[in-house]
């Protein structure tokens, strides 16, 4: 019997749960496709490819030539681009394909949220006065900081920052997660942060300075996610794997 061809796109906690998942299950043969951005990825249970498709039209080329049954777009919730890629790249080919987006983050009594549309919006939320800001938003975007130069930021990221920003007060620091609340309270302390910024990625990898934050008492600007495309969307691996068996059903 021939295996179902899965291209999973990847580049998220979950990806890699998921692809630890197919990889065990014998009637699938899944790929996994990676942006490149991160210098050192994670290891990966399945086979793995890296790079961009040239656009929807490139990827759907991808998926008619390597005869893929199925697209998953298990991929960042900030990462738009690419979604709204596989959304178009399934429309063209008439493939099945669906998303694994983690649900976001929802406040809880202590938070002390500003919501912003963008990174843009979030370092002009942060007002005139000097402050001291943790951005824990990625490498990609940490340059928006360069319209508010006159606070403290401390800028966190899985890879440096480069090129870096003109900033005249900024320490940077190289971590991935998952974080947990107790360290993440501790460097908050350690840099007097008065001022949390991060994306509504949602998960629990990356919530602990969130939480950490609210024992501190401490302000976060949690910017938005844009609209997602329209595409069956399921918000765990276990759902994932029901939607796969429910699409292609063994037999
Ligand atoms: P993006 O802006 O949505 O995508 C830009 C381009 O990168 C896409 O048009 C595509 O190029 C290529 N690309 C993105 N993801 C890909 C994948 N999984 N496999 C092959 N090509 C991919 O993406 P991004 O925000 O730069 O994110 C890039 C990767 O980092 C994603 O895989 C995402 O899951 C991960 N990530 C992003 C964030 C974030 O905050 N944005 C955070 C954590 C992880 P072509 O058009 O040439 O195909």
């Amino acid at each position: 019997m021939s295996k179902i061809r899965i291209l999973m796109l990847g580049g998220t906690t979950e990806a890699s749960a998921l692809a630890k998942a197919l990889a065990a299950q014998p009637r699938y043969d899944a790929l996994l496709s990676l942006a490149g951005r991160t210098e050192k990825p994670a290891p990966q249970s399945l086979p793995t490819r890296i790079g961009g498709f040239g656009g929807a039209e490139g990827l759907a080329r991808f998926l008619r030539d390597e005869k893929f049954d199925l697209l998953v777009d298990a991929t960042h919730p900030f990462a738009a681009r690419i979604s709204q890629n596989a959304a178009q790249a399934a429309t063209i080919t008439s493939l099945p394909a669906f998303c694994l987006r983690r649900a976001p983050w929802h406040t809880e009594a202590g938070d002390n949220w500003r919501h912003a549309a963008s990174v843009q919006d979030a370092i002009a939320q942060i007002g005139s006065a000097p402050r001291c800001v943790f951005l824990a938003i990625g490498r990609q975007e940490a340059h928006r900081a360069d319209a508010a130069p006159q606070h403290h930021y401390v800028i966190r990221s899985v890879d440096p920052v480069d090129p870096q920003p003109q900033l005249p007060h900024a320490h940077y620091l190289l971590d991935r997660g998952p974080f947990d609340v107790e360290r993440e309270a501790e460097l908050l302390r350690e840099h007097r942060i008065d001022v949390v910024i991060t994306k509504n990625s949602g998960g629990s990898a990356t919530y602990a300075k969130i939480a950490a934050a609210r024992a501190l008492s401490i302000e976060v600007i949690m910017i938005g996610r844009a609209e997602a495309p329209a595409i069956p969307t399921v918000a765990t691996v276990d759902e994932a794997l029901a939607m796969i068996n429910h699409l292609l059903p063994p037999g």
